[in-house]
């Protein structure tokens, strides 16, 4: 099946009502018919509802959506990006291990691996996002994950997905892409060989600014590549926190059933089911948008390009962009979304910028309806010092656009006029 029939009908037989629209299961537990049963449930011989923490049957067919949309084996949904960017990084950690990060990603995920991480003993090594290769030199026994995103925030560069999933494979370490930009609908990087993907379903799947959410996905023959493997024992020995449990002696997907079965019931970042209800409404249009919100942000980085104002556009759809060739190669119709960035002079005049647009809001969001303009080195990535942001591509005159659904026209005409002002 296609993504734009998936993304509408996958995972929802009709209740006993014969609803149309997905139901919001708006529950926190589940009645059991007999004490055997809740018995059964909890020992896993029987599978079913217990408790919104762990399962819940609205916020199941958002998963179930998800993970056809990705190409995965399963989805694990949570209350935001960040919950799911953390479970996903525990699930293979524990203290004295490394984890090799990209040098592009999203603020809150280098405070998280540079810090809240950091401070559970775990070191995080970053390697340049530009140059895959280097990541083989930082690799050791205590290697446990390779974390990038596909497209990434607020540089705009593109992975080499599938140099990062050999070099991954090579050495038998869990990689984890943050598809949040792209969107299922652009690139799928299962099918390049990520094992897991993480999303902020915040951004274009929700598409209005409307709900908070994450999800993880992970890919099929996870069983095998766990069963066994010495990076990763407290998926194929006992785990006393669940009477002895061993994940791989179970059928199902070890990645995201070690994180429902403990993490989440540990810590328990569960989206709520109407998010998950808001989600599944918006996930509908997700193909509708990602052209449109492409289509639109080309007509603004053309015109932005011939602008003397303007220097170092960052948009990987055009032809001078060095990411182009990648963005061909992996997105489909080579389509990279709403988000651009480019630079002005320093910045005072980024601000004016900001302050003299009419149709873009000054927000610290992405993927809404609603076009965007952002200061990410003073909100995003403020906590990141002023030496590190030029590093990692943000100069103090960058700005960074999420182009909405509006009229494109009307858009240069308020960016033509914010920049004259
Ligand atoms: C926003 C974002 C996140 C965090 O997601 P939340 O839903 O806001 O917690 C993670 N990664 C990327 C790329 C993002 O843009």
């Amino acid at each position: 099946m296609n993504k734009e029939t998936i993304a509408i009908h996958h995972g929802y037989e009709r209740d006993t009502q014969g609803t149309t629209a997905v139901p919001i299961y708006q529950t926190t537990a589940y009645v059991f018919a007999s004490a055997k049963q809740a018995s059964d449930r909890f020992t896993l011989q029987a599978l079913g509802n217990i408790y919104t923490r762990l399962t819940n049957p609205t916020t199941a067919v958002l998963e179930a959506r998800l993970a056809a949309l990705e190409g995965g084996a399963s989805a694990l949904a949570t209350s935001s990006g960040q919950a799911a960017i953390f479970y996903a990084i525990s699930n293979l950690i524990e203290a004295g291990d490394n984890v090799i990060i990209s040098d592009k990603i999203y603020g809150g995920s280098v405070t998280l691996f540079k810090h809240t991480l950091k401070k559970f003993g775990l070191e995080a090594r970053v390697f340049n996002l530009d140059e895959s290769s280097s990541i083989e030199a930082l690799i050791d026994d205590k290697t446990k994950a390779i974390f990038y995103e596909s497209l990434s925030n607020p540089q705009i560069a593109v992975a080499d997905i599938d140099a990062i999933s050999a070099i991954a494979k090579k050495h038998g370490i869990i990689s984890i892409c943050d598809n949040t930009v792209a969107t299922p609908y652009l690139v799928n990087p299962i099918a390049h060989g990520a094992d897991i993907v993480v999303h902020s379903c915040s951004k274009y799947i929700s598409g209005q600014g409307l709900a908070l959410g994450g999800a993880i996905i992970d890919r099929d023959g996870l069983l095998d590549f766990f069963k066994g493997n010495p990076r990763y024992p407290h998926f194929f020995t006992p785990d006393e926190s669940y009477q002895g449990l061993v994940y791989t002696d179970l059928p199902f997907p070890p990645f995201n059933l070690r994180i429902r079965l403990s993490l989440l019931r540990d810590i328990g970042a569960t989206p709520s089911p109407f998010n998950s209800w808001s989600l599944i409404q918006s996930l509908e249009t997700l193909s509708l948008r990602i052209e449109k919100h492409s289509s639109n942000a080309l007509k603004i980085a053309k015109f932005l390009e011939s602008h003397p104002k303007v220097s170092n556009l960052n948009y990987p759809a055009l032809e001078s962009n060095k990411y182009n060739g990648l963005s061909k190669k992996y997105f489909k119709d080579g389509l990279c979304s709403g988000l651009l960035s480019f630079e002005v002079a320093d910045k005072e005049s980024a601000w004016k910028i900001l302050d003299n647009t009419k149709i873009f809001s000054i927000v610290v969001n992405i993927g809404d309806s609603k076009s965007i303009i952002t200061h990410p080195s003073s909100t995003t990535h403020q906590q990141i010092p002023l030496a590190e942001q030029v590093k990692i591509g943000i100069s103090q005159g960058l700005i960074r656009l999420s182009i909405g659904l509006e009229n494109a026209d009307d858009l240069i005409e308020d960016l033509k006029q914010a920049l004259n002002s």
